[in-house]
């Protein structure tokens, strides 16, 4: 196809003052984002490790590798780890940067252009790539789990989970039962039309079952004649204690309706009366889930699981899922204690530190999977080995 060379602005992460835009060779045979050791040094990167490549002619080099440089290419970003290379040598794109991106390269432009289309995460495997101005190829081995020690089948069962999990990840929406009530679920479903009944239902969603806080959009819309952003936009805050009460939507009525009513507020002053701008655009999986949190009422828990939602329900593109968490669901967590990722006495927070350290990139991608899994084989009593799919690799901690 020919040389593909664009321009891409890189930032320090850590220190965003330290920021350079350089002609980059894009090349889909590659993985990794490689820059050379004078760029390197220029935008100050931070050594996290090394890895081993090895190169056309067989020589087996050790490289560093640098953590964490913001890259903006054809206005999108995010952030990657770089691998070094010589001074003098040309910036390298590879394909774990074009998939994150959602970019591909227009082979009769020779220019990246955006791939709405393209997965939504990076690749764990595999790199060819045309090192820098050398003329011989680069391939690196696949990435290392860097946190405890896996054995080869535990790291063979996480492939194939990520690769399931991305397979369920990439199919086309499904209407989600959040409480039982067909047309309270139509309304929660109806995020192009109500996202504001989505958020105010997350605001909801503490102390109380979560059917019973995710209905409390719909009662309200029957109390009010509709659920229009504007129709709630009229209701004092007085008016919506009197139907908290009334209804006894809350175990804590009074200060659930204050929330409910400053959720509105907030919507219609920050969100321009639209609670999709909290995530359209493809932004980070941090600023959705910090757009979350500054509504009062909402906590860390709430936060990520209205991001992991948005992102593993309703599809909505990010520009990464390093913040979307695994669900501390009851199948999520049996499927991770009898694979071993997890002690059997194991609390949420440890699965979702468990998730984090074996696929930082998107933690939240065994949810599907490990819940998949949970539901068909892997039941609380008898648990079907013989036609799970792991039950070649998995050590059965039952
Ligand atoms: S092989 Fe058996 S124990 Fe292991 S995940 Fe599958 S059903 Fe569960």
């Amino acid at each position: 196809m020919g040389k593909v060379v664009e321009k891409v602005k890189l930032t320090n992460l850590f220190e965003p003052k330290k920021s350079v835009e350089v002609d980059a060779v894009i090349d889909t045979g590659a993985t990794m984002l490689v820059l050379p050791q004078d760029v390197i040094e220029e935008l100050g990167l931070r050594k996290i490790g090394e890895r081993r490549v090895r190169y056309a002619n067989n020589q087996i080099q050790i490289k560093s590798v640098y953590r964490g440089v913001i890259l903006e290419l054809k206005g999108r970003d995010g952030i990657f780890d770089v691998l070094g290379e010589v001074e003098g040598s040309e910036p390298l794109v590879g394909q774990i940067v074009l998939e994150a991106l959602d970019l591909i390269v227009d082979p009769i432009t020779k220019t990246v252009i955006p791939n709405p289309r393209s997965p939504d995460m990076p690749m764990t495997e595999i790199l060819m790539t045309t090192a820098y101005n050398s003329g011989y190829a680069v391939r690196s081995r696949p990435p290392k789990f860097r946190g405890s020690p896996m054995n080869n089948m535990q790291e063979k069962i996480v492939e194939i989970l990520i690769k399931r999990g991305k397979e369920l990840l990439n199919q086309p929406y499904r209407k989600i039962e959040f409480t039982g009530n067909p047309e309270a679920d139509d309304l929660l479903n109806d995020i192009k039309n109500f996202p504001h009944a989505f958020v105010l239902a997350c605001i909801m969603d503490r102390q109380i079952k979560a059917e019973r806080a995710w209905l409390i959009p719909y009662e309200i819309s029957k109390e009010i004649g509709g659920f229009e952003f504007s129709r709630l936009l009229k209701i004092d805050q007085n008016e919506f204690r009197e139907i908290f009460r009334r209804k006894n939507l809350h175990r804590f009525n009074d200060t659930m309706a204050e929330y409910f009513y400053l959720g509105i507020q907030k919507i219609h002053r920050d969100y321009n009366d639209d609670a999709s701008n909290i995530w359209k655009g493809k932004p980070r999986s941090a600023t959705v889930i910090k757009r979350f949190l500054e509504f009062k009422g909402v906590g860390v828990k709430i936060a990520t699981m209205a991001a992991n939602i948005l992102a593993r329900d309703f599809k909505i593109p990010m520009a990464d899922y390093i913040c979307i968490d695994v669900s501390p669901d009851t199948h999520v967590k049996r499927v991770f204690k009898r694979l071993g990722f997890i002690s059997k006495n194991a609390s949420n927070d440890e699965l979702i530190y468990s998730a984090r350290e074996l696929n930082p990139e998107y933690p939240g991608i065994f949810d599907l999977s490990c819940w998949e899994i949970g539901r068909n084989w892997c039941k609380p009593r008898k648990p079907d080995c013989k036609n799970c799919y792991l039950d070649p690799y998995c050590p059965k901690k039952i």
